[in-house]
């Protein structure tokens, strides 16, 4: 079996998210997502460059593919959109992979641990846009009720009328009260058994990471996310060190070397690499299993459509260290649900807070080329 073709199609879901689309000389196609972090014009264009590298190879090689690419398209820079490009193009590998062999990718990356993936809702800024603390609630609630066990909110406000500077990183004490009592009034709201995330975005200083850390700390945290900027290692080692909360970090690292540092100097309680970002899903499971070696459980960053929602799927059924997976369409529900074809009529492959893991060849999904088309974002065609 050989690679003959590799295309793109670029749809409106957080903001640009690019599928891969590889062709065989044997009529077997696969389909995979990047992340939409980068915006999708570079990540088409890196694709693009890689195409002629792929033609010919056999998609069942998957990390010969991987690895050829890696060392032939990068001469230096290897993060960010580069390998954003690279883990789509891996997703669609293993879908092949996975459909040449009559096998879930699964069963091709080792086999599964469970049959069901946990998920946390996103549950971002709440259901009032203003992002009042009554919104938050209502949808802390609501999540909770449809079955979700463990949720996230934001509670980084850039717009906050108390702030003294756009620039710098520091917390006054008008934003770390207002973050308590979001934070508050949601535990309240969902009671002691759900598991309740905070992010900040990467957005604090060390000692206004630490302060919010200690104010949340009566609220039995699952993880505070991404308290200061990804670039120091050193500084969040400083945080993780000084307070009750557990740190979680990783979705803007790249690649297992990426998490070395963070791993090796015990930076983090909880990694959160994001799987058609960071590298793919063999990369991924070698960082899981990194992970695993310093004993920290893995927990997926992730913003894609449900096909790269479900290729994430397959590779946390893999590994032992597997937390739990983010689940981010809260606000984009219906155009989320429409990229794929459901496995019934529920209309949606997320069910109870979890997604069963699927046992059909290759990634388990089904574009809708309907959804695709509809919200397909002009000028980068559909596969074409
Ligand atoms: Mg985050």
């Amino acid at each position: 079996m050989r690679i003959v073709d590799v295309r793109t199609a670029v749809v409106a879901y957080h903001g640009q998210a690019t599928l891969v689309r590889i062709d065989t000389d044997e009529g077997l196609t696969g389909f995979g997502e990047a992340n939409p972090d980068a915006g999708a014009a570079g990540v088409v264009g890196l694709i693009n460059s890689m195409k002629e590298l792929l033609v010919g190879e056999d998609p069942r090689d998957v990390e010969r593919c991987w690895e050829k690419l890696r060392r032939r398209v990068f001469a230096g820079p290897q993060a960010g959109v580069y390998v954003i490009a690279l883990s789509g193009i891996e997703l669609a590998l293993w879908d092949l992979a996975g459909k040449a062999a009559g096998q879930p990718v699964h069963r091709l990356l080792g086999g599964k641990f469970r049959d069901r993936i946990r998920l946390y809702a996103d549950c971002g800024d709440g259901d009032d846009p203003a992002g009042s603390v009554a919104g938050c609630v209502d949808r802390a609630q609501r999540m909770v009720e449809e079955g979700f066990t463990a949720i996230k909110f934001d509670i980084d406000d850039l717009n906050h009328p108390a702030k003294f500077d756009a620039f710098n990183h520091t917390v006054n004490a008008s934003e770390l009260r207002s973050m308590v009592e979001r934070v508050g009034a949601v535990r309240d709201a969902i009671g002691p058994d759900v598991d309740l995330a905070i992010d900040l975005h990467a957005r604090y200083d060390v000692p206004s990471a630490c302060r919010i850390a200690w104010e949340l700390e009566p609220f039995n945290l699952m993880w505070l996310e991404e308290p200061v900027p990804a670039e120091n290692v050193d500084a969040l080692v400083r945080v993780r060190a000084q307070t009750r909360t557990p740190i979680c970090a990783g979705e803007n690292l790249y690649l297992r070397w990426g998490f070395r540092e963070l791993l090796e100097k015990g930076a983090v309680d909880v990694i959160e690499p994001d799987v058609p970002k960071c590298g793919g899903l063999a990369e991924a499971k070698k960082i899981a299993n990194l992970a695993e070696m310093h004993y920290v459980p893995f927990a997926p960053h992730l913003v894609s459509t449900p096909l790269g929602t479900m290729a994430t799927v397959h590779q946390c059924a893999a590994i032992p260290n597997f937390y739990v997976q983010e689940w981010h369409a809260l606000d984009e529900r219906e155009v989320w649900d429409s990229y794929v074809v459901a496995p019934d009529t529920s209309g949606s492959i997320v069910k109870d807070g979890y997604i069963t893991l699927p046992e059909t060849p290759g990634i388990g999904v089904e574009l809708d080329m309907d959804g695709v088309r509809k919200h397909a974002v002009p000028g980068f065609g559909i596969f074409e």
